[in-house]
């Protein structure tokens, strides 16, 4: 037997029924989450083995089936179950979990996406950082893109899809023009979010993150929840590009590493292009609300 069909250390993946490897996880090539992108997702993250906010995402989880007609045809404890029991099989105390509703197939030839059977399927792999360590120490540089993410009219950025290629092609202009991430704005130049994260500015001492055209992040959540509870102000509204390139402070939000500090925009300093006290005292309360019970449930290994 070949040593992938045994090894869950890369992570496990629970697909028709079974668990398996994640070098082996599959989907049909005909299942419409594949050819239509016709699929609805979340991402939990796992750290010092315990679920980081998992009431949070299961409910955005079956709000975004609810929201594409999707149904995962898992209940709530089921789910947790599955992911549990990905985490546990692959033996990881820091991981990234994702679970995934698809449209799965209607009887071939029929197009009517009410005759398709939704399928549901889960991972866990080694926690994915959307910055790395130096990065996360200095902040990262990143482009405001020309590219408009998809309007809210087409597809309801509050219901996790993975319709990325506003996303991808952001990214890799960005990438070309020597910048490390992207964020996309909409067409009145506001910015709105990027491949992963929401964003946030430090403007007069106070955050101001967009209201609309993005998806609700739960880190997004956490962000305004501490800055509540540190008795920073927090304005829910449209940001636009220019008022956060003169921001004090900037950073972006992410269940792939938390609060990442930006300091460049389009390689130009925000402010003096250091990582600001603001967004240093979040990073610290992010991962101090990580020890606290009201948020973490133990996985069950
Ligand atoms: N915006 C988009 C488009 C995302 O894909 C993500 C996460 O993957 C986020 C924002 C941040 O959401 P969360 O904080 O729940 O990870």
């Amino acid at each position: 037997m070949d040593d992938n069909a045994t090894d869950f250390s890369r992570g496990c993946a629970w697909q028709r029924g079974q668990y398996v490897p994640i070098a082996q996880a599959s989907i049909p090539m005909t299942d419409w989450g594949f050819l239509r992108s016709d699929a609805t997702y979340d991402v939990v993250t796992v750290w010092d083995g315990a679920f980081f906010r998992l009431d949070a995402h299961l409910d955005r989880f079956f709000a975004s089936c609810e929201r594409f007609r999707l149904d995962a045809g898992k209940s709530r404890a089921e789910v947790t179950d599955i992911l549990s029991q990905c985490v546990r099989r692959a033996g990881l105390r820091s991981s990234y979990v994702e679970m995934i509703a698809t449209r799965g197939q209607p009887a071939w030839g029929s197009r009517d996406p009410r005759q398709a059977v939704n399928q549901f399927y889960a991972f866990a792999v080694p926690f994915v950082w959307i910055a790395n360590e130096q990065q996360r120490e200095r902040g990262l540089d990143v482009a405001i893109s020309p590219v408009h993410r998809i309007p809210p009219s087409s597809v309801d950025p509050r219901a996790k899809n993975y319709h990325w290629n506003d996303l991808t092609m952001g990214l890799l202009g960005a990438l070309d023009q020597g910048a490390e991430s992207v964020l996309l704005t909409d067409p009145a130049g506001n910015v709105v979010e990027g491949p992963g994260f929401n964003v946030f500015a430090v403007v007069d001492g106070g955050l101001v993150t967009p209201a609309e055209g993005v998806l609700e992040g739960v880190t997004r959540r956490t962000v305004i929840e501490m800055a509540r509870s540190l008795g920073i102000p927090v304005q829910l509204r449209a940001l636009p590009a220019a008022e956060l390139r003169g921001a004090q402070e900037a950073f972006l939000s992410t269940s792939g590493g938390g609060v990442l500090p930006v300091t460049k925009l389009d390689g130009r300093a925000v402010a003096r292009g250091q990582v600001g006290p603001v967004t240093r005292r979040l990073v610290q309360t992010y991962w101090d609300w990580h020890r606290d019970p009201k948020y973490s449930t133990p996985v069950e290994y």
